[in-house]
This record gives C-alpha cells, structure tokens and sequence, in this order.
C-alpha cells in the first residue's frame, strides 16, 4: 500500500509499504483522512527522538473498518494504545498509562491507505458525521482535557473568569472553541501572524490580539492555556496570570527556560501540563463535533496525501492554514 513516510529531517515521501497486519484484538482500518498534527511536524523537524525514520506519522484519523468486529463501519480512531489494567488505566486516566504509545510514533501511523489499532480503540462515527469534521476528534480531544485541567484548578467560575490562550494553532483555536463551550466569555488569543488573527476571531468567538505590541491587562488572566510551549510563551505566561490563577501547558516547541518560578512560587499560581485525553475526552470529542459545537469551518484544509510532503513545507513556512487533513483515500 502507498504511505506518506517520514525519512529523515524535513524530508518525506510517498513510498510502498507492507500493509498491516492485524494482531490478536485488531481490526484493519482503510483510512479516509487523517490530520497533520504539531507533535507530526516535531517529529518531521529531527526534534523527536522517539519517532524514527523513516516511520508513517499520523494519529489523527478516520475511516472504514475492512477487518474486524466493526467491519464496514465509519469510525474515529483513538491512537493511544494503553494496557488496560495499571492504575492508571483502572482510574480511566488511560493517557497516563505507564506503556501508553500512539500510533505514529513507534509503531506505524495514518498517513497511508490503511492502519491496524486494536479494535476498543475505535469509536463507530454517528451517520451525519462527516469524515474530515470526525478526523477534528483527536486534536479536539486535547483541546477538552486541557479545558477540564484548568476548570479542575481554577477557584473562578468561567463567566466570571478571563481566559488566554497562547499561539492560534490548531490545538489554542480548538481550546478557545471548547473554553467558549464551557462558559467562558472574556476569551483571548494571542497570535503573532496578522493573517491568522481574523480567521481566529470568526472561528472561536475570541479576540485575536498581538502579543509583541498588546496586553491584555485591564482585568486579571485567571487562566493563560500555553498552546506554544516556548520559553517566550512560559515568561509570558509567568508574567501575565493573576496571582492564585492557572497556567495550563499544552504546547511542546522546546522544552526549557521561560518559568519564572519565583513568581509562580510567591503569587501561588498553578502550573498544569496537559497531555492527550481521557477515554471520557476522546467520547465528549466526538459529540462536540456530532453536536456541531465545533466545527473546521475557516480554518481546515482538505489535501491528498499526494501532497503530503509538500504540505508539512507549508506549515513550516506558515503557508497554510491551522489544520490540513491529508485525504488518504487513495
Ligand atoms: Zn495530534
Ligand atoms: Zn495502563
């Protein structure tokens, strides 16, 4: 089968592969489209020492099940594999599973024709549910682990609360959307890109401000989400959240500096990593998309695989959109 495969440092290409083979509790999967993720681009900059060339990225996925008990049905992929039967797993915090793998990363991922993934994985998608609306559930589900953190440590109620979000991404976008779900009014984004500012704005009811030249600073930042997760963004943050407020850290760009732990140590703010999502997050995923609470509308893009490895050039060279789903029905 064709995949689009990672081969080394910013390169990647269309090559033949084997096609999977399904293991004990397996179903094959023929994938209808998958999107390009920030930990996919991570991987593509050499900045990811766990995700080898040449390797298959891609976790964020849909498609036809061709093998399996759910055979010939439509269903969302969850890519992270766990055991099932650790503590953590037991408690239903599956993404902090001691043996947790996505696919895509050690294992092969979704940019080819198919994939095999151990069939609980799979969620059947309701009918009216498109594909590259459902491909949104894995990034969405981040999103809505991310909020749930900052709910479960903020001592404000979201309308009387000021939210920011930091780098209008597709993780800060859909974070924005699923903070305005929740309740949260006064929302901000900050994005350095002008030409990402309006589209933010539309997309996620937030306004889009410049954090070189702007501050939002009338009114106490009760919670800064990182979706950067730069030592520029981390000062920011530092800097910016009000004393006893919440700084939750989604973004991975680089992994030092920034912090200003005195600060965050005197003024008693909460600093919360984020990663992945409950099983809980990846269900209420897909019913926010099934609902239409949220939607790619504006800000997704639709390729074919063919142009995978030109797209992950775009998205280095901030030529494209938040979000490009690459269609893998070849
Ligand atoms: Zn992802
Ligand atoms: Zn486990």
């Amino acid at each position: 089968m064709k995949a689009l495969v990672y081969t080394g440092t910013m390169e990647s290409e269309i090559r033949d592969v084997p096609e999977p083979v399904a293991g004990a509790d397996d179903s094959i999967v023929d994938l209808a489209c998958c999107g390009i993720c920030g930990s996919d681009m991570h991987a593509w900059h050499g900045h990811d020492a766990r995700r080898v060339p040449p390797l298959v990225l891609g976790h964020e996925a849909v498609g036809h099940v061709i093998a399996g008990p759910d055979k010939g049905k439509r269903v969302a992929i969850n890519p992270l594999m766990t055991c099932g039967s650790c503590p953590a797993c037991v408690v239903g915090a599956t993404h902090l599973c001691p043996s947790r793998e996505l696919i895509g990363m050690r294992v092969p991922g979704a940019f080819a024709e198919q994939v095999a993934i151990k069939t609980s994985n799979l969620t059947v998608l309701p009918d009216h549910l498109g594909f590259a609306q459902a491909a949104l559930a894995e990034p969405l589900a981040c999103a809505v682990h991310t909020v749930r953190l900052a709910m479960r440590s903020a001592t404000k109620a979201p309308g009387e609360s000021r939210l920011v979000v930091l780098g209008g991404g597709a993780i800060g976008l859909l974070c924005a959307q699923v903070a305005r779900h929740f309740g949260y009014a006064d929302l901000w984004i900050a994005e350095i890109n002008p030409l990402r500012r309006d589209m933010l704005e539309k997309a996620s009811g937030a306004r889009a401000y410049d954090p070189l030249s702007e501050t939002p600073d009338d009114k106490p930042v009760d919670i800064i989400i990182d979706a950067v997760g730069a030592a520029v963004t981390r000062k920011t943050a530092s800097a910016l959240v009000t004393p006893g407020g919440v700084i939750v850290h989604i973004g991975l760009q680089d992994n030092n500096d920034g912090l200003d732990a005195r600060r965050i140590t005197l003024q008693e703010i909460i600093f919360q990593g984020s990663y992945c999502y409950s099983e809980q997050d990846f269900a209420d995923s897909l019913s926010l998309l099934a609902d239409g609470v949220v939607t790619g509308e504006g800000w997704v893009e639709m390729r074919p695989l063919a142009e995978g490895a030109k797209s992950f050039v775009d998205i280095h060279e901030a030529a494209a959109p938040p979000k490009i789903i690459l269609d893998t029905d070849l």
